[in-house]
């Protein structure tokens, strides 16, 4: 079974009676090169478990079930759990989920995982929800080897720039502080069906395991506050910004603070590397822990 070819995807789509749903993001891939590049690269074989996010019918499910001892792939729609029991029934080392990923309980499905090896994270991202995706997986503490995801070009260009760079967000500065960032590829949108607005790129995450971490902010939610309140006012100088975030600090001593650490009071926040903010947090985090004690 091909699971790329484009008469076989619809062929599939009408046996089980299905539409392509745009509420789920069902962009299906098209090109059995991209599904295999994907599938060879999305960790350097340390893994033993892949996590799969979205396997649609299956077509890069089955090349990670190819490669890797164990994948566990979480698919939302249920009209497509039958499907991809027809065409993964070959793979008995396949465990779906019919669940929605950022209603599943990780650490309880993926624990028996981790006691066997590594487990990284293969997928071609729905694209209305990559961000919370992405953060619910930082976030969720588990000691992923690499994250590896196919989201909109421009979102891959955003979370692999240099932060302090022009195309940086507040999601870049996030992302560096749990890892690193690789571009892969870029993919086209006419090597999916139904083919998407914009163009695709893979991108890949290598997650910095506990105690390797190069950034040690005092505080990790005072960190992400200072790059949230950073970003939330882009056009604001930095002091300004800080200032609409943190009611607790006034003005004059948030540019005090951004001065002292030997920025110009004019600064924006999106000029700011991970290094600096991690120095500008502490230094909030230590003005507002004065003030209270
Ligand atoms: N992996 C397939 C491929 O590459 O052709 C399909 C990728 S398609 C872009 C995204 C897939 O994610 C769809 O199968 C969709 O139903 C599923 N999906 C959307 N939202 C989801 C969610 N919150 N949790 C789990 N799966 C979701």
């Amino acid at each position: 079974m091909n699971l790329c070819d484009l008469r076989e995807i619809k062929q599939i789509m009408q046996m089980f009676s299905l539409n392509f749903k745009k509420e789920f993001g069902q962009n299906f891939l098209t090109d059995n090169m991209v599904v295999e590049d994907i599938a060879d690269m999305c960790c350097d074989f340390t893994a033993k478990t892949v996590l799969e996010i979205g396997p649609g019918i299956g077509s890069l499910t089955q090349e990670l079930a190819k490669r890797y001892e164990n994948v566990v792939a979480f698919e939302i729609d249920k009209g497509l759990i039958p499907v991809l029991k027809y065409t993964l029934g070959s793979y008995p080392n396949v465990k779906v989920i019919n669940e929605d990923i950022m209603e599943a309980d990780l650490k309880t499905v993926l624990a028996p995982y981790f006691e066997k090896g590594g487990v990284s994270v293969c997928a071609n991202l729905p694209y209305y929800i990559t961000t919370p995706i992405l953060m619910k997986l930082l976030e969720s503490g588990l000691p992923f080897d690499y994250i590896t995801v196919m989201v909109q070009k421009e979102v891959a260009d955003r979370l692999c720039a240099k932060t302090g760079g022009k195309d940086c967000g507040a999601i870049t500065s996030v992302l560096a502080y749990y890892g690193s960032a690789e571009m892969l590829f870029r993919v086209n949108a006419d090597r999916f069906v139904p083919p998407p607005k914009v163009d695709s790129a893979v991108m890949r995450i290598k997650l910095y395991r506990e105690g390797e971490r190069p950034y040690h902010p005092k505080s990790v939610d005072m960190l992400f506050r200072t790059i949230k309140a950073a970003f939330e006012q882009r056009r604001k100088t930095l002091p300004n910004s800080l200032s609409a975030s943190f009611s607790e600090l006034d003005k004059a001593t948030l540019t005090g603070i951004v001065t002292s650490l030997g920025h110009s009071e004019n600064i924006r926040g999106e000029k700011l590397t991970i290094e600096e903010f991690v120095a500008l947090s502490d230094r909030l985090f230590e003005e507002i822990n004065k003030k209270d004690a």
